[in-house]
């Protein structure tokens, strides 16, 4: 990842007309605008760059609670997946829809307490979890889900993309057969998203 440190201002307070970055670098998004190729922020607010989406946005100061923090619980559906991280693209903080777009990434290392050897036996693209935000270093959210309370909310087949029904220690689909692992929250299936 490419960080040009000077040129960043995430979660700092910026005014109108300040400068965030250029287009080759970022997507503006809401409370920027863009001149010659140059982002700058609309408003008063705080400015938000997302490096995994690429977006930069900026929060007016009255809604500024409403942005994922270390320690926030996030709801989010798992999006690219790799065999030792997936990226989660965060739409729910507590129980608050987030306008914005933010991106989370979950490690396998950060999943249990125990050893995982794989993401493929945690969560697969298209499911719904619960997570917590352990850190923001670098603009990035790591995410945990070492937990009995966070994992997946909803998980999804993905030979015919049904809704999986846990079973002893796998999850089955009750239309094709399929069998597969997921790392759990407690309340699967329950909680309306
Ligand atoms: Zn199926």
């Amino acid at each position: 990842m490419n960080l040009k440190v000077s040129e960043h201002k995430s979660g700092h307070l910026v005014l109108p007309g300040e400068r965030l970055g250029v287009i080759e670098e970022f997507i503006p998004n809401s409370g920027t605008y863009v001149k010659d190729g140059v982002i700058y922020s609309k408003i008063v607010g705080r400015a938000l760059m997302d490096l995994l989406s690429k977006r930069v946005s900026v929060y007016p100061l009255i809604s500024g609670a409403n942005v994922p923090k270390v320690s926030s619980t996030i709801i989010g559906q798992v999006g690219h997946a790799q065999s030792d991280n997936v990226l989660v693209r965060i739409f729910k903080l507590g129980s608050k829809n987030l306008s914005g777009v933010f991106t989370g990434v979950l490690h396998v290392s950060d999943v249990r307490e125990r050893y995982v050897e794989s993401m493929t036996e945690v969560c697969k693209p298209g499911d719904i979890i619960r997570a917590k935000v352990i850190s923001n270093k670098n603009q990035v959210y790591h995410l945990s889900t070492n937990d009995k309370s966070l994992g997946v909310m909803y998980a999804f087949c993905s030979i015919c993309a049904s809704l999986l029904e846990p079973k002893r220690y796998e999850m089955q689909c009750p239309k094709c057969g399929n069998v597969e692992k997921r790392k759990l929250a407690l309340d699967y299936g329950k909680e309306e998203i």
